[in-house]
Parts: C-alpha cells; structure tokens; sequence
C-alpha cells in the first residue's frame, strides 16, 4: 500500500496516520477508519479522514472551523439536490460550472472556508429558484 505524506497546512508538521478510534474515542462509530492527523495534535487540532480502500486521504487537513464549514456544505449540497431533483452527479457538474474549477477539484474535502461558503450561497439561491418555479408550476 502508498505511503502518503501529508502536511498539516497550519504549522507545517508531518500528519502520522492515526486510527479514528485514537482521535474520536467513544465517540467512533468507524472500527475501521483511518485519519491523517497533525503531529501536534491535539494542540493543532487539524485532521483529514483516510479513504478505506487505500488509506488516500479525502481532501485536504481542516481544522474545526473548516471541517464545519464543509459538513455545512455538503448538506447544502444535498439540499440543493432535493429541491432541484438533481442526482449526485448532475450536482458535481452545476458545481464545477458554478465555481470554475474542474472536476478534478471540485471536491468539498478539499474547499477553503471561502469555498465553501461560496457553495452554501449557490446552493440556497438555487434552491430557492426551483422551489419557486416548482410552486409556479402547481399554480
Ligand atoms: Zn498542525
């Protein structure tokens, strides 16, 4: 299996592939899960899960501020599709466009707060757009 050398992005110190019962304790509910997590850790509280195929890590490292703002965008994400009937990948594609990034990219896991607060806002707006259209065409 890769070896994969990540850096923590907020103090520069290797990430060391840690168990998630390590970081998350009780609280674990992934036996099998893996994390890339800072050296300083938990004083540099910055982590970023392991895919469980091949240990390749999700994104990028976050922080609690940023690992918030994503879990924020994914459900907007979701609820972007909900309102608009749109599937996983028609989604990925409208945010590809969306945000100018190509599909390589256009993951949440790897967004910067700015990023992702900028999927929040086309996400609400759109959603508003097909929730009015839809009640338009009820009418
Ligand atoms: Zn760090």
């Amino acid at each position: 299996m890769k070896n994969y050398q990540v850096q923590c992005p907020y103090c520069g110190s290797q990430a060391i592939l840690r168990s998630a019962n390590k970081v998350f304790g009780a609280k674990n509910r992934e036996p099998n899960r893996f994390l890339y997590v800072c050296s300083n850790w938990p004083t540099c509280d910055s982590y970023v899960m392991a895919h469980l195929e091949d240990l390749r890590p999700m994104g990028t490292m976050a922080n609690g501020a940023l690992r918030h703002k994503r879990i924020l965008a994914h459900k907007a994400l979701q609820a972007y599709r909900k309102a608009s009937h749109t599937d996983k990948w028609a989604s990925y594609i409208w945010l590809e466009g969306k945000m100018g990034l190509d599909q390589q990219r256009t993951h949440i896991g790897m967004f910067s707060e700015e990023q992702c607060d900028r999927v929040i806002t086309l996400c609400r707006k759109e959603a508003a757009i097909s929730k009015r259209n839809r009640m338009r065409g009820a009418s």
